[in-house]
């Protein structure tokens, strides 16, 4: 994949996989593109050149007789129900209840009934422990209780792929525990793939199958957590961790 802002090629030619089920952590310094690799698969930025496939099938565009052409928005939108997304700074709608935000994509994407949507919903908020709140604005709940609304939110649609995109790192220290406990929590009950953006090192340890260290686009060094936490390869990586560890 190819991703430019203007003159700025952001990642150039990078490549790629994801297994099903894996669970992949991007690290590297501010300005990388860590960020942008999660929205491009969200489908909130365009492909500059090249392709993303979810599930074997092209999100943005596709090689048709040797020419790059862009999916339509249906089946964009078909591809990208199967993507969850955790965001920095929770993006819930703020007019609604909480109950309101979980059951708004089921029943209006997906189709699903108002009152199954509300059943499934439930589930959800029980399992981030947020049920009791289910009535509640937004804007009565902690930052932590925010996002694992979220979190249950992102998870509504039944999704294959979750992205989390530093979902800790707009809440104070003493909230970030109860959100990272929640997402091991899914991260040991599920097969959800997941490609993380985050800060947190212990984390990354603990629920990663493979961390990648980005520099300036490309992947410097990848493997798995025990290995480029603990025996990095590179100057790039072990200058990254020693200043972030
Ligand atoms: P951080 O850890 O600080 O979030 P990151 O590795 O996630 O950094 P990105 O946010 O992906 O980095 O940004 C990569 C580069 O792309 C940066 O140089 C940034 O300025 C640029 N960039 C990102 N979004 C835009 C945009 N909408 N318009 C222009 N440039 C952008």
């Amino acid at each position: 994949m190819v991703k430019s802002f203007g003159s700025n090629t952001v990642l150039d030619d990078l490549n790629f996989t994801v297994g099903k089920g894996e669970r992949v952590t991007l690290i590297g310094p501010s300005g990388s593109g860590k960020t942008t690799i999660l929205r491009l698969v969200m489908t909130l930025e365009e492909l500059t050149g090249g392709y993303i496939h979810v599930g074997g099938v092209p999100l943005q565009y596709e090689e048709q007789g040797g020419r790059r052409v862009r999916i339509s928005d249906k089946r964009r939108r078909r591809t990208t129900q199967q993507i969850g997304m955790v965001f920095q700074h929770f993006n819930l709608f703020p007019n609604m209840t909480v109950m309101e935000n979980i059951i708004e994509a089921p029943v209006h994407v997906m189709g699903l009934g108002k009152d199954e949507a509300a059943e499934r919903a439930e589930a959800l908020l029980d399992k981030v422990g947020m049920a009791w709140k289910k009535d509640a604005r937004p804007s009565q709940l902690s930052g932590g209780q925010q996002q694992r609304v979220a979190i249950a939110r992102a998870l509504a649609m039944d999704p294959e792929v979750l992205l989390l995109d530093e979902v800790t790192s707009a809440l104070d220290p003493e909230l970030v525990g109860e959100v990272l406990g929640v997402l091991k929590d899914i991260a040991a009950e599920t097969d959800i793939s997941m490609l993380i953006v985050t800060h947190e090192m212990q984390f990354a340890r603990d629920v990663s199958d493979r961390v990648m260290m980005f520099d300036q686009g490309s992947v410097v060094e990848q493997g798995v957590p025990d290995k480029i936490f603990s025996a990095p390869e590179h100057q790039r990586t072990q200058d990254f961790l020693r200043a972030v560890l």
